[in-house]
């Protein structure tokens, strides 16, 4: 393989009759064929071509070749959303009566599938936490399929050592499966310490710039092909713009993930020192309880902070009510910094027990650290602290 950067930049489809530059937008629901044979033989996978965009299309194909070079995958598939991606490989990889071993902090959809829809089909998930990764072998059953983390964790911040849980995956036949969406492949590339499959919302940090939704699932192509077939079949497909633009946000990826981990380490150390602030948890602060595992892994820290106001949940909302710079939004991996207070909104509704299960107390703030000079950043954090 080539550089990271010069992957992102050059792998590309073929060009057309017109030799363009830049990847053209194929916006086509299906696509032609010269003669019955021709197909026939298509339809069979007898002959590798593009029949109809649900199955693949020229920009998706460009997209997820690129996100294979940089995971290191054989073979992949878009979806529309990142919550497709990971639907659509349970959905295609479990069977009822399979069971999910899980880290207990993930996303919040995440979750709730978990909890509420796959036991609709009599899958059940058993979690372990960022500390209990020596106690996956105990929660084992022979009825255990998947094993499922994500790290950098959402929201709690927790970094899972890859190595140690990819080993135990290979020891008793689990497929691994890595949401890689905080970390992204400029970071850390699950396949290495043995993910089977690898994950992204490319709403994220993929696009960078908050305009599309899209996910992808890639990785071994035996576990790939029973992903693409129930896809083909349910219709998660992401639309050939959104591919488009993706594709062209993968070409900055690397300049942009290394300048928003520098800023997040920026923001980090300001925070460690603030008064009103107990605790920060960021992968590359000394502080981090799983450093040692973030430094072993990951390239750089990544762009979320999580910290923790002393003053709890009213302290949460004045701090959010006094931030002016910075964006009070639910997406993250953006250029514009984004302020979120999930006690009081995105897990507001849960049970206080199940917040605080996934490290969500009531002064609990996550910082998605974006492309604007760090200095405004702190800038805005400083004032909007003032007022707490
Ligand atoms: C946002 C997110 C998802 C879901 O992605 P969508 O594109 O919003 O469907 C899944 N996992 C993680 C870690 C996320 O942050």
């Amino acid at each position: 393989m080539k550089h990271f950067e010069t992957e992102a930049i050059r792998a590309q489809m073929e060009r057309s009759q017109y030799k363009e530059h830049s990847t053209p937008l194929y916006l086509t629901s299906s696509f032609v064929f010269d003669d019955a044979e021709e197909m026939r033989a298509s339809f069979a996978e007898e002959k590798e071509r593009n029949l109809y965009s649900r199955f693949t299309n020229p920009n998706t194909s460009e997209f997820v070749d690129k996100i294979c070079k940089l995971e290191g995958a054989e073979a992949g598939y878009a979806f529309a959303t990142g919550m497709s991606a990971i639907f659509t490989t349970f959905a295609a990889l479990l069977d009822s009566g399979d069971h999910i071993v899980s880290c207990r902090s993930v996303f919040g959809s995440t979750h709730t599938l978990f909890t509420k829809y796959l036991p609709k089909w009599n899958i059940t998930t058993s979690y372990f936490t960022a500390d209990e990764v020596d106690r996956i072998e105990s929660l084992i059953k022979p009825e255990t399929k998947v094993l499922y983390i994500e790290t950098p964790t959402n929201p709690a911040i927790d970094i899972l050592d890859m190595e140690k849980i990819g080993a135990i995956c290979k020891k008793h036949d689990i497929v691994f499966l890595v949401d890689n969406c905080f970390a992204t492949p400029y970071l850390q590339q699950p396949i290495k310490y043995g993910a089977d499959l690898v994950i992204h919302s490319a709403t994220k940090l993929l696009d960078g710039q908050g305009r599309v939704l899209g996910g992808v699932t890639v990785g071994r192509k035996d576990l790939m092909r029973e992903v693409y077939l129930f896809a083909r079949n349910s219709g998660p497909a992401m639309s050939p713009f959104n591919a488009w633009v993706l594709s062209k946000s993968l070409e900055t990826l690397a300049v942009r993930v290394d300048r928003h981990c520098d800023n997040a380490l920026k923001v980090a150390e300001f925070l460690e020192q603030q008064d009103k602030i107990s605790m920060v948890k960021y992968p590359f602060l000394k502080s981090h309880p799983q450093y040692e595992t973030a430094k072993k892994q990951m390239k750089k820290g990544g762009n979320i902070i999580a910290f923790e106001l002393k003053d709890g949940l009213k302290a949460g909302r004045t701090f959010l009510n006094n931030i002016k710079l910075c964006s009070l939004s639910a997406n993250l991996g953006d250029t514009r910094t984004i302020v979120t207070h999930p006690a009081s909104t995105t897990h507001g509704r849960l049970a206080v027990e199940d917040r605080l299960a996934v490290g969500i107390t009531d002064g609990f703030v996550r910082i998605s650290v974006g492309l604007e000079h760090e200095e405004d950043v702190i800038a805005d954090i400083e004032q909007a602290l003032a007022a707490v």
